[in-house]
């Protein structure tokens, strides 16, 4: 598969190209974001608990460092490859300027299902890959993070590894990091909690309060969508469908999401849980609800069932999750889609106050978190509707618009070397 090959890249692709020319922003400088500027990919040989030796494909993808050193998550899915990965990277250099943070994009990621892996050679896989990419990563290179299946303790054997080939423990090369290894409060509700944020912001906008008439439907019922749900049922709102790999349950009364989350912690997925009614998830994106959360994975809502979403307000919790096909049909059907280069962008806001706490020695409480985490999403969301009422298009394009001003500024200011 070459670079361009995935429906991920070439979206990403199209939307740069789009932003750009609606944008009225340099063609110079679009055709320098095209391409990623580095890409490594390496191989992950491990143990397996059984003495055999297996092979994994591992990539590190750094897409635009102009704003700053490349930030970005790692990723263990066997969807996982270097297409993806770059569009990925890409998705990140506009997120962290778009939010307004001193960061780049990049992205990493290995093709494996974690599902099928021990503790045991999760930990080898982990630092066999930290090893393989630690001449690209530091604190100041580019600094990793959680993304969907890693969690804290990926991150922290990764720190581990690359702090025993540097000599000295070094907690600033990730982010996502456990509270006793150098963590941030907050961080690991960060992605959700933002993503909430960004809900009230947009009901806010359509002149929608969030109680208990506001129905809201999840797709994907982990590190994004657990506490999207608490912070939203906290509201008062109605969370009447989650769903996972394993299918959707759904009641119209709104479920109970601390008894799901103690089940899918039990049972690993919503399953069977007691209390609901079985659906599927192309159900669940049909739902007559106020709000609609897909916070799984790329490419679920496409042209072929984007006619069915009937949502008021579409909130991209993962990234990618509607194809441009698919955004282009929602909008027309008057639902109010929040990009996730905004909607997720809670996850490396909170990476971001946890690198720079690292690299002062000095903790911030959850309040003042928060609060910090609230006003650039507030900020953030407000540039898009500004950006889109300017230029007359719909959320997504504003987002990537708003984001390339910033990246056009810096570089035009910094220049091409050599000149
Ligand atoms: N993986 C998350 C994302 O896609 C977080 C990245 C980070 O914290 O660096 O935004």
């Amino acid at each position: 598969m070459s670079l361009f090959d995935s429906p991920l890249f070439k979206d990403s692709f199209d939307q740069l190209e789009m932003a750009g020319s609606v944008g009225g922003l340099d063609p110079n400088i679009i055709e320098r974001l095209k391409y990623p500027k580095r890409a490594l990919q390496v191989a992950v040989p491990i143990r397996l608990d059984d003495g055999q030796v297996k092979t994994f494909m591992g990539y590190r993808v750094q897409h635009n460092m102009t704003l700053g050193p490349g930030k970005g998550g790692i990723r263990y899915h066997p969807g996982v490859d270097l297409s993806e990965t770059a569009a990925l990277a890409m998705l990140m250099t506009f997120k962290c300027a778009l939010v307004g943070l001193p960061l780049g994009g990049a992205k990493g990621g290995i093709q494996v299902d974690p599902n099928d892996l021990s503790r045991q050679e999760l930990q080898s896989l982990t630092r066999r890959f930290a090893t393989e990419i630690s001449m690209v990563v530091g604190p100041s290179i580019d600094i990793p993070a959680p993304d969907i299946g890693t969690n804290g303790q990926t991150m922290a054997w990764f720190m581990d590894t690359y702090s025993q080939l540097k000599g000295y423990t070094v907690p600033g090369v990730v982010t996502g990091k456990p509270i006793g290894i150098g963590g941030s409060l907050g961080r690991a509700e960060s992605t959700g909690k933002g993503v909430a944020y960004c809900v009230n912001f947009a009901a806010q906008k359509l002149g929608m309060t969030i109680d208990s008439k506001t129905s809201v439907a999840i797709h994907g019922f982990g590190k994004v969508g657990i506490p999207a749900a608490e912070d939203l049922s906290a509201q008062g709102a109605r969370v009447v469908a989650v769903g996972d790999v394993s299918g959707a349950i759904y009641n119209e009364n709104g479920l109970d999401i601390a008894a799901a989350k103690q089940y899918v912690r039990e049972n690993g997925v919503v399953a069977g849980f007691p209390g609901a009614t079985a659906i599927s998830n192309e159900d669940l994106f049909g739902l007559d609800v106020d709000v609609l959360i897909p916070a799984a994975i790329d490419g679920v809502i496409t042209e072929a069932n984007a006619g069915n979403v009937k949502a008021k307000i579409i909130a991209e919790g993962a990234n990618g999750p509607l194809t441009k096909e698919a955004i282009d049909i929602v909008s027309a059907n008057g639902s109010f889609l929040i990009p996730d280069i905004l909607c997720n962008a809670g996850g490396v806001i909170v990476s971001y106050f946890e690198w720079v706490q690292g690299l002062q020695n000095f903790f911030w409480g959850l309040d003042e978190i928060n609060k910090k985490l609230h006003d650039i999403l507030a900020q953030s969301f407000k540039t898009c509707v500004d950006t889109a009422d300017e230029f007359k298009v719909d959320m997504k394009k504003a987002a990537f618009i708003a984001a390339l001003k910033r990246i056009d500024r810096a570089m035009r200011l910094r220049g091409l070397f050599p000149s």
